[in-house]
């Protein structure tokens, strides 16, 4: 039977990239995208949607059942910067939606889950360089800690019922073709938009402030493959460490001062700094290497390449 797949959250930084990419390999049909909110119009034209809340259990059961959706990859949720000013509508959502996908899967009403976790599951007593694996995780940011508890339950579900859920802890991602949503490494995305119309750029972050970040076609293509993989290669299912590279401000700003020289940053720290301040510097994904293949492909200067020129051309049209 064809396989007809479900995206929550599609709208978002990752969900519409993603939505592009399944709708790529399986055909536009077999991919339903979803939203409480439309998406830009590339994506509405692409394929099915639905407006549908992920935290309500009987909407998403029905379009479930009226799609025969046998897979779902959950990207609705609230980011660290945005969960901070609202704990418990982030806790709701971000726990509520996974519950949902989770029991689905557990009434065998769909077979396979993905769920992204992030490096926000670490927290200021984790080993800041070349985080392992397996290591201290004591989240200080409410975004961390409804990762981390996702990251339990979802390795329960599968120890307890079988569910075949498989989940990365995305970095920092980087993508010029949809905004990123209330993150703490959303400077790395609006320094470039920056950098091509006003030529200055305040960050938010010191710039010593050393993050993980990946840009967004490694990201979809570790997502694919993980999800791709033989089961019994899968050998965590509470979330994969995942890495590409690592910089701070100054370093994003100097690769992007090499192509265009008079592009100036200053800093204005805000509360954005005490959250990125928790979180690992570099990320040790061997595991993942070894388990299911991953190799990342873009570096600093690929990333600084590549996000120049396709927003200077999207500027252009
Ligand atoms: P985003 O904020 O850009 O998109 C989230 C989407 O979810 C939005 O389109 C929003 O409208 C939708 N949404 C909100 N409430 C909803 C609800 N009740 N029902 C259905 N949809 C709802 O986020 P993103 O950056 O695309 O992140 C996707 C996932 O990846 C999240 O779980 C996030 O925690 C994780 N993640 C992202 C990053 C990153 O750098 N972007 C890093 C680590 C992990």
């Amino acid at each position: 039977m064809q396989k007809s797949i479900l995206i929550l959250g599609a709208c978002g930084q990752i969900g519409t990239e993603l939505t592009y990419a399944l709708r790529e390999k399986y055909g536009h049909e077999a991919i339903i995208a979803s939203d409480i909110r439309e998406g830009n119009e590339s994506l509405m034209d692409s394929g099915p949607f639905e407006l549908l809340d992920a935290t309500d259990y009987n909407a998403l059961e029905e379009v479930v059942a009226h799609y025969e959706i046998s897979e779902v990859y959950l990207m609705a949720a609230m980011l660290s910067a945005s969960a901070e000013k609202f704990p418990m509508r982030a806790w709701n959502l971000n726990m509520n939606s996974l519950f949902n996908v989770l029991n689905l899967a557990k009434e065998k009403k769909i077979d396979k889950i993905f769920w992204p976790s992030s490096i926000a599951v670490f927290g200021p007593n984790t080993p800041a360089e070349n985080t392992p694996q397996n290591t201290i995780m004591e989240p200080s940011t409410v975004y961390g800690i409804s990762k981390q508890s996702g990251e339990r339950w979802c390795n329960y579900y599968h120890t307890k019922f079988g569910v075949d859920v498989r989940s990365i802890r995305y970095p920092g991602l980087i993508s010029w073709k949809t905004k990123p949503g209330g993150g703490t490494t959303d400077y790395a995305v609006e320094i470039y938009h920056k950098a091509l119309t006003t030529k200055k750029f305040t960050c938010f972050l010191k710039k010593d402030t050393k993050l993980p970040m990946m840009f967004m076609d490694d990201a979809i293509r570790a997502t694919l493959l993980l999800m791709d993989s033989d089961p019994e290669k899968i050998k965590i299912r509470s979330s994969y460490n995942l890495a590409a590279m690592s910089f701070n401000p100054e370093e994003i700003a100097k690769s992007i001062q090499a192509r265009i020289p008079d592009f100036k940053m200053t800093y204005a720290p805000d509360f954005r700094q005490e959250i990125a301040d928790s979180w690992p510097n570099s990320i040790d994904d061997a595991q993942a290497q070894s388990d299911w293949g991953w190799q990342s492909e873009f570096d600093l200067e690929k990333t600084t390449g590549v996000m120049l020129a396709n927003l200077d051309q999207s500027a252009a049209i």
